[in-house]
C-alpha cells in the first residue's frame, strides 16, 4: 500500500512524541524497571540486571514503523512469543507502559545452568555470562527466552532429560594441566580441579626452589659445589660429553680441557684420588 506525505508526517509526529513521553516519564519507567536510552536511533528501553548495572537483562525496541523487537540476552524473542499476543505494534505512551508490565509475569528461563557445557549437542547452544544469577547455562534452540513458568521454558524442560541422561553416560573428564582444551570450554568443577593442581604445581615449585637455594647457600660456604656429584653440573657434562669433540674441536682449549677434567672427575669413585691438570690447579682458588 503507497502512503501519502501526509501519513509520514503524522507518523513521525506520534513516534517523535512517543520519544518525548519516555523521557518525561523516566521516572515511571524506571520503577517498573526500564531504562530509556537517548542515543538510539529507534525508541529502545533497557533492563539491566539489579546487582551488575551493565548487564543487560533485555531490550524493547519499538521502530519507526511502531513494530515493537524484545531481545533477551542479546537474542531476540520470536514474534510468536506470548508476550506478543494482542500487542505487536505501539503509538502511545500507555500502550507502551502496559506492554511493559507484562514483562512482571514473565522470568528469564534459567537453561540448564547446572549441567556441563563441554558435551556437543545438536539440537542446543551455550550461552555465556550476561550478568544472571548462572554464568552459562546450555539453551536448546527453541528456547522462548522469556517464560511465565516457574523458571525454565517447557522446551529447557522437556531437553533436560536428554542432557541429564547424556551426562550420566559420559565418563567423567580427567582434569589435566598439559590439555589443549580452552578454559571456556570446562565446567566449573573442572576449573576449580585445575586451579587447585595449579597451586599445587607451584607449592611444590616453590618449596623445591627452596631447597636447592638452601642447599646451594650450603655448598658455597663448604666450597664443595664441583664435587658433588648429584648436582646438576654433573648430568650436564655427562649429557654433553658425546657433543663435545663437534663443539670443541681444538683439543688445546682451555674449555675442551675443562670439560675432559670434569669428565674425568664424574668417573672417579673416590674422588679425593683426582689429579687435576696443572692448568687446573693454577685457575683453582686459593684459600688460605
Ligand atoms: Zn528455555
Amino acid at each position: 500500500m503507497i502512503k501519502l506525505e501526509s501519513e509520514d508526517y503524522i507518523d513521525h509526529e506520534t513516534y517523535q512524541q512517543l520519544r518525548l513521553d519516555c523521557e518525561k516519564n523516566e521516572k515511571l519507567l524506571s520503577s517498573i524497571g526500564f531504562e530509556v536510552m537517548k542515543t538510539t536511533s529507534n525508541l529502545t528501553l533497557i533492563q539491566f540486571y539489579e546487582k551488575r548495572f551493565f548487564s543487560t537483562k533485555m531490550a524493547i525496541i519499538v521502530d519507526k514503523e511502531f513494530n515493537i523487537f524484545v531481545s533477551v540476552h542479546n537474542k531476540h524473542l520470536s514474534e510468536n512469543h506470548l508476550i506478543f499476543e494482542r500487542t505487536k505494534t505501539i503509538y502511545i505512551f500507555n500502550d507502551l507502559v502496559m506492554f511493559l508490565k507484562k514483562f512482571e509475569k514473565f522470568v528469564v528461563c534459567i537453561g540448564n545452568s547446572d549441567i556441563p557445557y563441554d558435551m556437543p549437542q545438536r539440537n542446543a547452544y551455550v550461552e555465556h555470562d550476561h550478568g544472571a544469577v548462572y554464568s552459562q547455562t546450555i539453551r536448546v534452540n527453541q528456547c522462548t527466552l522469556l517464560t511465565d513458568r516457574t523458571n525454565r521454558c517447557s522446551y529447557c524442560s522437556k531437553f533436560r532429560g536428554t542432557l541429564q541422561r547424556a551426562n550420566r553416560k559420559r565418563k567423567p573428564c580427567e582434569v589435566s594441566l598439559t590439555s589443549n582444551r580452552p578454559n571456556s570450554a570446562m565446567t566449573k568443577e573442572y576449573l576449580i580441579e585445575k586451579a587447585k593442581m595449579l597451586k599445587k604445581q607451584c607449592e611444590s615449585v616453590e618449596g623445591k626452589n627452596r631447597r636447592l637455594r638452601h642447599e646451594i647457600d650450603r655448598k658455597n660456604k663448604n666450597n664443595e659445589m664441583i664435587e658433588d656429584t648429584n648436582w646438576d653440573i654433573s648430568g650436564l657434562v655427562h649429557e654433553e660429553s658425546s657433543t663435545l669433540q663437534e663443539v670443541l674441536p681444538d683439543p688445546e682449549s682451555f674449555q675442551r680441557l675443562f670439560w675432559e677434567e670434569q669428565i674425568k672427575f664424574n668417573n672417579l669413585k673416590d674422588k679425593r684420588q683426582i689429579r687435576r691438570h696443572p692448568l687446573i690447579v693454577k685457575c683453582e682458588p686459593q684459600t688460605s
